[in-house]
């Protein structure tokens, strides 16, 4: 939840909900994509797993502890275990420090490296992810997109992570370096035994690397299955079927029947009343602007926030009065 100011003098504070009601397992050496588009809350998410935006209420539990409300020195210690690769990989180096300087910081923080025990290990990290370790003198402006997202995974791994958050890690890529930046991801976890979150609106990079997949909408998670199922055919949430219809398919039997969503994600700051969705939703009904969905695994076997899949009991008229 955020304040958000309205009037000149922001006199008027409102609460929004970036993230709501918000429950996610993450399994060792899995990899979990987070899929929908920009502003349904993907981002803020994987901010807030990393540390970066403090929630206002909830838990994040990690090996059973919770991250939110540790202590100081504990949060230290979790921030070895759980690193990011942000979207952008030119913005993501200080132009003004050497490669060496952007991939050993963490090791100056987190461990006692010093001197050619430091340049060494930097120099293993960047061979660990393709690049040559000559390069540690030179600037992140000497590199391509795709080198310096190899660095920046490099930089991530210093502290030997268990979770990695991978965040539109290859949105900003060619997309032949898309597939050797995927390649290398998924070596690194082969080889590390590492967990990824991975944050994308590409759903067919998605599909290639994700055991399963977590839906969202404004905030919210409308629907979560594993990888296989979402994109064979097993995905009923109304806004998966349409982020699927969107996907391209060179094979002809498996394009499906666009399914075009008029306007964007609403505003977090004035949600629509009822289900979230409903002013976009081709199946809407009645009910849906006024009782919302939650999160249920009856109708489809899997969770599921609609209530197509999961009728609710009630009648409109009864929910109004
Ligand atoms: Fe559409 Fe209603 Fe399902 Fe929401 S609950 S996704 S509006 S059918």
């Amino acid at each position: 939840m955020f304040a958000s100011s309205a009037g000149m003098l922001n006199r008027h504070q409102k609460q929004v909900h970036a993230l709501d009601g918000i429950d996610l397992d993450i399994y060792e050496q899995e990899t979990l994509g987070i899929v929908g588009e920009s502003g349904c809350g993907k981002t803020t998410l994987g901010r807030t797993i990393i540390g970066l935006i403090a929630p206002t209420s909830g838990q994040i539990l990690f090996d059973g502890q919770d991250l939110v409300n540790a202590s100081k020195d504990a949060k230290k210690s979790f921030n070895r275990e759980i690193q990011m690769v942000f979207q952008n990989p030119y913005t993501s180096f200080d132009p003004r420090f050497t490669i060496i300087k952007c991939v050993s910081e963490p090791l100056k923080i987190h461990t006692n490296l010093r001197g050619a025990a430091l340049t060494k290990r930097a120099r293993e990290l960047l061979e660990q992810v393709g690049m040559p370790g000559e390069i540690l003198h030179r600037y992140a402006h000497e590199f391509s997109g795709g080198q310096l997202q190899r660095i920046a995974i490099a930089r991530a791994l210093a502290l030997n992570p268990k979770i990695i958050v991978l965040d539109e890690p290859t949105s900003a890529l060619d997309v032949s370096v898309q597939a050797q930046i995927i390649n290398l991801l998924q070596d690194l976890q082969r080889q590390f035994k590492l967990t990824y979150l991975f944050i994308s609106h590409d759903l067919s990079v998605v599909q290639h690397i994700s055991n399963r997949v977590t839906v969202m909408y404004l905030g919210k998670i409308v629907e979560q299955n594993t990888s296989e199922a979402i994109f064979e055919g097993q995905a009923h949430h109304p806004y998966t079927q349409a982020l699927l219809s969107a996907m391209p398919s060179v094979v002809k039997e498996l394009r499906r029947k666009q399914i075009i969503l008029e306007g964007s994600v609403p505003d977090a700051a004035n949600p629509p009343k009822g289900c979230n969705f409903h002013p976009r939703c081709p199946v809407a009904m009645p009910i849906c602007s006024i009782a919302e969905p939650v999160l249920d695994n009856s109708g489809a076997g899997h969770p599921v926030a609609c209530f197509v899949v999961n009728p609710i009991e009630k009648s409109t008229d009864e929910m109004i009065q």
